[in-house]
């Protein structure tokens, strides 16, 4: 294969033993949920197959337990279970016989939601359920003996190899930190003890599958842990699995209870791989890198300086299938960027639910949201160009419709065009810019700074109207909500409104979050800058002391604003945010002295400020300005005209319903839509 000029690093083989990897691009693993559900072979065959066809070379499974107290649904311990990943790999192989599809093999530990759970000591994860169960001897051979036979089960599967995954609080990696190994046997203690589960498990494996199987073991290079592993033990772990006879190590930078963000949106893009480079240094087998790599510049970058000889794209796998096909062919513009907004990924693993993508609704629904020519093609009025619209149109034009896109606005966007200002949002950009190719691409015609009115509509000799014109900021109910001390977020995102040095944010949800963000912001966004992020969240990538961290309290610039957030539910304040991000987001906030008080009952605002009663107590903020966040409204006028005139119209995004509304649901919503219309 002729190696493309632009991304001459990912487009070379590498050949790892027998098995040659087409190309520098390995498919992360990632838990969907599709392993559980009841038509799981299909549904797991489509989703990797898509990506197959994409251009993918190598794809990593999502965790596969070897046990029945691995902690994931999906298990294989028994013969019976192979037929369903056999499914899988035939399907894989058929579509591209080139390609190279591992087992990840995970046994969660203490990170199990059962109360049977184990470990090597009794110590409960911070972010886990129960107290485990302190495994005996027996026990730990029990484990070791089922990697080994989980291994060449995904062997017989017809896997062309496995991932053992030995980080991110796992079971294996319980046993090398001393914090969650407390052994005095020869399982725990010295270092060369607690080394000995994962060499054991490894040594087990590779008798198990033979020579010839693509091994590949995950560590945690970084830990992010207060008393983590130190280099020297990263190191020698390393160069130990090496010797007994891994294939690639591929390096993670996390247990899932540390402190540090290493994936959200706001972590500058491919943060850690200069970790993996290191360790590159020490070690003759290759090794993969990770972590909020999303585009093909990013991991072209990351291979040329040697930081890597795989990179892992995990997530932008589920935001865009053909994203390895779109670069080699320098459709890089099309590319449907992954945002590290985890909100239809991760929050959903850890709430149990079936993995999505924001970006691409698609994602893990293959079978059931599928693309088909339109028929018959119909002329489409779409009114408002915010990701509702924006979803819609592209897919109803992709499909073969005529649509025509209207918005007010000077540009396409709608919120996310406010949402892009916020530091840490930057990703937010490249979806616009990926909605304004597909606009071209698929022939939408875009009408910018035309307000529609329902005459207009009823004039255009349309077959179908979607109206998407999004939502109108709530305006509480209050006294002197009309005071110049009180503006709309709207305002102050847009830089409309001025704002004083002290602050009441009146409303606690995803918006006042990003508004005390903003304004309480100073200097370079981290997200765009590796230094100021490690500053501000305690790394030190030069020392690399125990876990990488530093466990000092970060140095977080900010300017001299006195902020209060405030709602008026009693819960924590942020509790609704991601699951998976919000306590980055509150953290944040605390570390800028932003004050966060529940339980307010707004009263009035006037000269002196903001009155209100918190837990019944009469308090007055005393602050220059009240932003109003406080929710929203569906902005329904022109459904309500229309239908009024006896003009039926559909109804997407925030224009449908505006509680609890996020971008995650327009646009699933406004997918649907298009592929029914
Ligand atoms: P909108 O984005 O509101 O778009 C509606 C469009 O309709 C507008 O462009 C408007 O100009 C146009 N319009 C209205 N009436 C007319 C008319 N009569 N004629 C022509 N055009 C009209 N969501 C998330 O999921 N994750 C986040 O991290 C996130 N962060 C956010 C941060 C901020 C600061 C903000 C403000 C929002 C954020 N959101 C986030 C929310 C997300 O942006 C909204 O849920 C989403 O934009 C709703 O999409 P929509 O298409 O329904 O409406
Ligand atoms: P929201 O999450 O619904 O929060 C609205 C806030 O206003 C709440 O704190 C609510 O809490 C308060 N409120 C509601 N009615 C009020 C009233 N009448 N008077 C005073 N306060 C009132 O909405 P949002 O913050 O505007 O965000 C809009 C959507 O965008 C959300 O669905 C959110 O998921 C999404 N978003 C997501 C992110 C993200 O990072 N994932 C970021 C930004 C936005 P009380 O009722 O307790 O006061
Ligand atoms: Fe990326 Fe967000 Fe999609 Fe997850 S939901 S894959 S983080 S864009």
């Amino acid at each position: 294969m002729n190696a493309p000029v632009r991304y001459p690093h990912v487009f070379s083989e590498l050949a790892i033993g027998p098995h040659r990897l087409k190309n520098r691009i390995i498919m992360g693993s990632m838990h969907t949920g599709l392993e559980d559900v009841p038509d799981a072979a299909e549904r797991l065959a489509a989703y990797f197959v898509d990506r197959v066809k994409g251009g993918v070379g190598t794809i990593i499974t999502g965790g596969i337990a070897p046990h029945v107290t691995g902690g994931v649904g999906a298990k294989l311990s028994e013969p019976s279970e192979v037929p369903l990943h056999r499914h899988v790999t035939d399907a894989v192989h058929a579509a591209d016989p080139d390609v190279k599809i591992c087992m990840q093999i995970l046994h969660t530990g203490p990170l199990a939601h059962t109360p049977d759970c184990v470990a090597p000591s009794p110590v409960k994860s911070r972010i886990g359920a129960y107290v485990p169960r302190e495994l005996d001897d027996a026990g730990i051979e029990e484990m070791i003996a089922a990697f080994a036979n989980c291994a060449k089960l995904a062997r017989e599967a017809g896997y062309d190899g496995a991932e053992i995954i030995g980080s991110a609080g796992y079971l294996i990696s319980t046993f090398l930190v001393e914090k969650t190994n407390q052994r005095t046997d020869r399982w725990g203690g010295s270092w060369e003890n607690r080394m000995r589960f994962p060499l054991e498990v490894v040594r087990r494996v590779r008798v198990a599958v033979g020579p010839d199987f693509l091994l590949i073991f995950r560590i945690s290079a970084m830990d992010m842990l207060q008393g983590g592993l130190a280099w020297d033990e990263v190191v020698s772990l390393a160069k130990a699995l090496e010797a007994e006879g891994v294939d690639v190590i591929s390096t993670h930078f996390c247990w899932h209870e540390s402190f540090v963000p290493t994936i959200a949106t706001m972590v500058p893009r491919a943060a850690f791989t200069q970790v993996t480079g290191r360790l590159r240094k020490e070690l003759s087998i290759p090794l993969i890198t990770s972590n909020r790599i999303n585009m093909p510049d990013v991991a072209e970058a990351v291979l040329a300086r040697g930081d890597a000889d795989l990179v892992s794209m995990a997530r932008p796998m589920l935001a865009d299938p053909d994203l390895v096909n779109k670069a080699r062919e320098g459709r890089e513009d099309e590319i449907n960027t992954c945002i590290g907004c985890n909100q239809a990924c991760l929050d959903h693993t850890f709430t149990r639910q079936l993995t999505s993508c924001l970006v691409n609704a698609r994602a893990c629904r293959e079978t059931e949201i599928v693309m088909r020519p339109a028929q018959p093609r119909k002329r489409i009025a779409v009114v408002g160009a915010g990701p509702a619209g924006l979803a819609f149109s592209t897919l109803a034009a992709e499909r073969g419709h005529d649509v025509t896109l209207f918005d007010a606005a000077d540009e396409i966007g709608g919120q996310f065009n406010l949402a892009k200002r916020i530091p840490g949002k930057e990703e937010f950009h490249e979806t616009l810019r990926y909605f304004r190719r597909m606009i071209d691409v698929h022939g939408v015609t875009l009408k910018l700074g035309t307000r529609v009115d329902a005459a207009m509509l009823a004039d255009g000799g349309f077959d179908e109207i979607v109206i998407a014109t999004g939502i109108a900021p709530r305006r509480p109910d209050l006294h002197g909500i009309d005071h110049p001390k009180a503006v709309r977020y709207i305002d102050v995102i847009a830089g409309a409104a001025q704002v004083g040095r002290k602050v009441a944010i009146m409303g606690a949800g995803g918006i006042g979050f990003d508004v005390a963000e903003l304004i309480t912001h100073q200097g370079t966004s981290a997200a765009l800058d590796i230094d100021v992020f490690a500053r501000e969240w305690g790394i030190d990538f030069r020392n690399h002391p125990r876990g990488g961290v530093t466990g000092v309290e970060p140095a977080v610039a900010r300017n001299d604003r006195e902020v209060t957030l405030m709602q008026r539910k009693a819960t924590t304040v942020g509790k609704g945010l991601g699951r998976t991000t919000g306590w980055t987001h509150r953290l944040t906030l605390q570390r800028r002295g932003v004050r966060m008080v529940g339980g307010v009952e707004y009263l009035r605002i006037d000269d002196a400020g903001l009155h209100t009663l918190v837990e019944g107590q009469p308090v007055l903020f005393d602050v220059d300005t009240v932003i109003v966040c406080a929710g929203q409204e569906p902005a329904r006028g022109l459904h309500d005209d229309l239908a009024a005139a006896g003009i039926r119209s559909h109804l997407v995004g925030g224009a449908c319903e505006a509680a609890e509304l996020d971008a995650k649901r327009a646009i699933r919503q406004a997918t649907e839509l298009a592929m029914e219309v």
